[in-house]
């Protein structure tokens, strides 16, 4: 791919306001963020309070948790720091940046199949016709695509701009927080929520609240970032989901069913998906990891592969297949 994928969709703008905005809460003389804006935390997961220090970006410590291996950042933002950034965008440009990347043409020709297999694989989980509540809907997409599917849709989204968007395009979307929300025990067939768990303070709480709008037998699916992903294995902290302000739990395949069995809930599907090869491939080549991607410092049996669009549909696959896709999905029930 010679286009540029990120200049193309805007996230490099996004990225670079990001960086501006983060860069306004550190401490010049310590580099880290300013003290009174953090909170220790315990291990969202498992609740040990005991970690070896990963490093640190962007003024954040992430740390993985000796008892889970959850990987996670403590000290971490407060939560009225964390609700104003979604909650009052108004003022944040890098919001409205992500509005036009979500919008962006290029950036839904791969989230259109991307959601079109999670509507797949819920499909086979629930009843056709099924009623389906999207938590931290964004621009509604998904919701759009299960509805073609006979799926009824509720969405929620505290982000004005995004919401709007979604009621523009016709979709039940309201404001609330989840447990403002006021829904009925039993009333939903799922839950989704599609990049939400990484950014919660309290997740294990989040799966608890869920369990009681679900109906017996009814699912869960997450789809969330793959901390051992391919792509972060390769890229370390340079990779861009290591963002401290927003997420602040990064699961693995172990993790990530740790929480829901927590929870109570039994899981019914776990893979990962998106292979995420650019930025890895410039990396492995010593260069900058956003740019636009080039084969051509690369050992020649594997640039070979690369080269040949089969060849590339193959290692991708393998990758995914390997669970080292950029992202986990999974799908838990609640017993029946
Ligand atoms: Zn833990």
């Amino acid at each position: 791919m010679n286009r540029n994928f990120d200049e193309t969709t805007g996230r490099k703008q996004f990225f670079e306001n990001v960086d501006r905005e983060l860069s306004k809460l550190i401490d010049p003389a310590t580099g880290k963020v300013r003290a009174e804006l953090l909170e220790h935390v315990n291990c969202p997961v498992c609740d040990a309070n005991s970690y070896d220090p990963l490093f640190v970006k962007q003024g954040f410590d992430f740390v993985r948790c000796r008892n889970c291996n959850l990987v996670y950042v403590t000290p971490r933002l407060l939560e009225s720091a964390t609700l104003a950034y979604y909650g009052d965008a108004a003022d944040q440009q890098s919001m409205t940046d992500w509005l036009n990347v979500l919008a962006n043409p290029l950036n839904q020709s791969w989230q259109i199949p991307y959601f079109q297999e999670a509507v797949n694989i819920l499909a086979k989980l629930i009843p056709a016709n099924g009623r389906i509540l999207d938590i931290g809907c964004s621009i509604g997409l998904f919701m759009e695509i299960a509805q073609k599917s006979g799926f009824e849709c509720i969405g929620l989204e505290p982000e004005p701009k995004s919401r709007e968007y979604a009621l523009g395009r016709g979709l039940d979307v309201r404001p609330q927080l989840f447990n403002d929300a006021g829904f009925s025990p039993a009333s939903f067939d799922a839950v989704t929520m599609f990049g939400v768990l990484e950014h919660l303070s309290k997740p294990k709480q989040m799966l608890a609240d869920i369990w009681d709008v679900l109906k017996p037998g009814g699912a869960v699916m997450v789809i969330v970032p793959n901390v051992y992903s391919f792509a972060n294995g390769a890229l370390h902290e340079q990779a861009r989901t290591f963002t401290g302000r927003n997420h602040l739990s990064y699961f693995a395949w172990d993790t990530l069913s740790d929480l829901f069995k927590r929870a109570g809930y039994e899981i019914a599907h776990l893979d990962t998906a998106l292979a995420g090869l650019d930025a890895a491939l410039n990396h492995w080549q010593f260069k900058e990891p956003h740019s636009s991607l080039t084969l051509d410092l690369l050992p020649p049996k594997l640039r070979a592969l690369l080269q040949d669009p089969q060849g590339r549909a193959q290692f991708e696959k393998l990758i995914c297949d390997w669970d080292m896709g950029l992202r986990l999905r999974l799908v838990a029930r609640k017993p029946k």
